[in-house]
């Protein structure tokens, strides 16, 4: 069954108000959502994982700075944390396709039914494979992880919403052969936006410039065929 309540319900633990590179095309504003049950090792927003922190601010105050931006800006950005812990989120986007903003999903991919039922209300996705489905667990500590990822990935595929995915990838994580062998698959799967992202975790050898070095210097390029493969942070492939 459809999990669903108010976006009042809606913990949100920060707003950027404008964003160029969130929501390709799109000046947006971003929503950060309140909790994510996965603990990846390199996570950027960790103040944001906690589902029971209250949030910092209300529904009403995100309504509030869109209706002063109409004409201003194109779209809204659900981001995290993990937006789609949240059975509020559904009406959230409801609510801003209403006021006449495009919507925006950034998820780790870890609730594939949420996902689904998300979808008709979704302009773009931005969808995180963190790794091969087989070595997924170990980067987000939750077992059955890939299998997830994987459900979701084939439902955004199949859906026709705009979509890139993100790899955040170093050589600590898992090998560059492993890299290339999911840029194949991915590929092959009917992915045509793939992002890969150097990773920033000072506990890894040379951390993100190691990472950005490996990424521009053979293993991007190496990428068979993956037109839209790109690197965030370095030149383009
Ligand atoms: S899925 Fe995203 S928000 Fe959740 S722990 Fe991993 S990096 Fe952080």
């Amino acid at each position: 069954m459809a999990r669903s309540a108010p976006a009042e319900a809606l913990r949100i633990g920060g707003l950027t108000p404008l964003t160029t590179i969130d929501f390709p095309g799109k000046l947006a504003a971003v929503v950060f959502c309140q909790g994510c049950p996965w603990r990846c090792g390199y996570c950027h927003n960790p103040g944001l994982l906690d589902a029971a922190q209250p949030g910092a601010l209300g529904w009403g105050d995100v309504l509030a700075l869109l209706r002063q931006r109409r004409g201003l800006l194109d779209g809204v950005v659900f981001s995290g944390g993990e937006p789609l812990a949240q059975a509020g989120l559904p009406d959230a986007l409801a609510q801003v396709r209403a006021l006449g903003f495009a919507t925006a999903l950034h998820t780790g991919g870890m609730y594939p039914e949420r996902l689904a039922a998300a979808l008709p209300l979704l302009d773009w996705v931005g969808l995180d494979v963190k790794a091969p489905w087989a070595r997924m667990a170990a980067v987000t500590g939750a077992p059955g992880s890939g299998e997830r990822v994987r459900a979701s990935l084939a439902l955004l595929l199949a859906s026709g919403v705009a979509h890139e995915c993100r790899t955040t990838w170093h050589p600590g994580l898992f090998p560059q052969e492993e890299l290339q062998a999911l840029g194949t698959e991915l590929r092959h799967l009917g992915l045509r936006d793939w992002v890969l992202q150097p990773c920033a975790d000072p506990r890894l050898p040379g951390s993100a410039p190691a990472a950005r070095q490996a990424l521009q210097q053979g293993v991007a390029q190496a990428l068979p065929g993956l037109a839209g493969a790109v690197v965030r942070g370095g030149p383009a492939v």
